[in-house]
């Protein structure tokens, strides 16, 4: 093994521990050099388990303002080493240093935006749910809801493209809640998350027990989760499958939230014509989402639906922006699209584009041709691909399989709201879905026939053109998450997002004793 290749711990039991065995390997995928190896064979996952369990009986005690501070401590560690974090992201995650911003500030952004949310919760330490209501005839019987923390601990299984916001965002929201974490990263990106952990654990800003860590494969750990535990998992549908399916999860209906594959849409309305506001923003948020983290967003615009007569000129103006792309090896300035995260997702991506084109056509770019800048023949370069489907079905693989790179396909439909609110739909439920209009009437029809299929809808009109957040950006204070084939979780969402971690309750009583409950306890 090379000088200089990392090898990695997990932090569980409230020390840092190797694991034995044959070790995976975690790689620059632009130069394909080894950066660290890692294992977790060999650790004991029930007790890891337990002793993040125990962990929680601190954090309950403690109230929602002192969480707060805590989430703002770990924002503000993050921060301040935020360019050795960015440095990482670009070696191990194939990030430019803008895609690796997005990410590191995602994370400090979010832990800080619920220590904010902690402020208003205040000096509580549960939360009232609704009025209280009259339950008999005279004014005595009461009822009440509230959320109070669980007392297990909350599993964090995080997809290998957000390495620090992915870790960051569900932590956020556990901790706040009072409820301990035991995360993990994807193993091919983890460099990121192993430091981030490092940082905080250095800094003593949690209970000793209210953070674990796995820098691999999770073993055993999901046989030995429990009744008052709840699982937080986001990555393919293939796996959010089988972890739904788990015996443990099952036999003890372990709360399981999944974040999951999503075929978000962008619709350009009948009244996005050349020069117009909503076209420039449909183009730059189209061309965004194909670029940014080398298309490696959950939230990234996948199908992009144009009025039949305005296709050629969208096709051009991508094409425009497309053909300025500079593809190779982020660490060099000028390069403005990092390889894809490892050789596995370029082989996949390169597949999942051989599976659009079924029904659509190539129209710029090459899945298996690029030229890149820096980088080795181990690098796992890809162009942008754009492709054209003329004949949109809603059985077309464009609306079945998500490719999760570079790539997007331009549809015409014809027009009306409801042939494009059917292709739309035909996603099978997403994450966000955005809509660039100035037509009112179109765009609130468009809205109310996608938004039961979304977690998200983005309207996007000349109104609002100089401050628009983008689609892909996910938001602590909007839910995220969509049904169906987005795994039908929800996260985030502010004060929402906090009642996966805790236990809704119902208080029935006399209504002082109810209300007395409702000034804290
Ligand atoms: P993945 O292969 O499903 O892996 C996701 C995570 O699950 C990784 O940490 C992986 O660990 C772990 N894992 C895999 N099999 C497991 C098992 N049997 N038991 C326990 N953990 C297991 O997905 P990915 O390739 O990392 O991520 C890409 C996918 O994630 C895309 O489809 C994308 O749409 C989706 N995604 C969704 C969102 C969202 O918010 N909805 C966000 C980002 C990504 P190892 O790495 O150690 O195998």
């Amino acid at each position: 093994m090379s000088e200089g290749v990392k090898e990695l711990q997990s932090y569980v039991g409230g020390k840092w521990l190797g694991g034995r065995g044959k070790p995976a390997t975690l790689v620059n995928p632009a130069t394909g050099e080894t950066l660290a190896t890692t294992s977790t064979e060999g650790i004991d996952m029930a007790a890891a388990l337990t002793f993040a369990r125990a962990a929680g009986a601190e954090l309950r005690q403690m109230t929602f303002s002192e969480r707060g501070q805590m989430l703002r401590g770990m924002s503000r560690a993050i921060h301040a080493h935020r360019d050795e974090l960015i440095a990482l992201a670009v070696a191990n995650a194939g990030n430019t240093r803008s895609d690796a911003k997005f990410d590191v500030d995602g994370a400090s952004g979010t832990l800080a935006a619920y220590a904010d949310l902690a402020s208003q919760l205040g000096d509580s330490r549960i939360l009232v749910d609704g009025e209280a209501i009259q339950l008999g005839r005279g004014a005595r019987l009461f009822g009440q809801h509230f959320f109070v923390p669980r007392e297990g601990v909350a599993v964090h299984i995080n997809a290998f493209n957000f390495p620090a916001w992915g870790l960051a965002e569900k932590a956020a929201v556990a901790l706040l809640a009072g409820v301990p974490v035991v995360s993990k990263p994807a193993t091919s990106t983890a460099l990121l998350s192993h430091r981030l952990v490092e940082i905080l654990i250095a800094e003593k800003l949690l209970p000793v027990g209210a953070f674990s860590f796995l820098a691999g494969s999770t073993g055993d750990l999901l046989d030995h989760m429990e009744g008052q535990d709840v699982l937080a998992f986001t990555g393919s549908s293939d796996t959010g499958i089988k972890l739904r399916g788990g015996k443990s999860v099952l036999a003890h209906s372990v709360r399981v939230n999944v974040e999951a594959d999503s075929l978000n849409a962008a619709v350009l309305g009948p009244d996005g014509e050349e020069g117009s506001e909503v076209l420039n923003m449909f183009i730059g948020d189209v061309f965004r989402d194909m670029t940014q983290k080398t298309g490696q967003k959950c939230t990234a615009i996948r199908r992009v639906y144009v009025p039949r007569a305005r296709v050629p000129a969208v096709v051009d103006l991508l094409r425009e922006r497309l053909f300025a792309v500079k593809v190779g090896d982020p660490a060099r300035e000028e390069v403005t699209m990092g390889p894809l995260a490892t050789m596995q997702q370029l082989k996949d991506v390169r597949e999942g584009v051989g599976r659009l084109a079924s029904s659509a056509r190539v129209i710029l770019g090459n899945a298996t041709e690029v030229t890149a800048i820096g980088g080795t023949e181990k690098g796992a370069f890809m162009s942008p691909v754009l492709l054209h489907g003329d004949k949109p079905d809603p059985r077309d693989a464009v609306h079945q399989h998500e490719v999760f790179g570079p790539v997007a396909t331009v549809m015409p439909y014809e027009g009306d709201v409801g042939s494009v609110a059917a292709l739309v739909r035909a996603g099978g439920g997403g994450l966000v879905s955005s809509v660039y209009s100035d037509d009112k009437t179109f765009v609130k029809e468009l809205v109310l026939a996608i938004a039961p299929y979304h977690g998200r809808v983005t309207v996007n009109s000349s109104k609002i053109s100089g401050q628009a957040i983008p689609p892909g950006t996910v938001l602590p204070q909007l839910v995220h998450g969509g049904p169906g084939r987005a795994g039908g979780g929800e996260e985030l969402g502010g004060r929402r997002g906090l009642s996966f971690y805790m236990q809704r309750v119902a208080i029935q009583g006399d209504r002082a004793f109810v209300e007395a409950m409702s000034d804290k306890s």
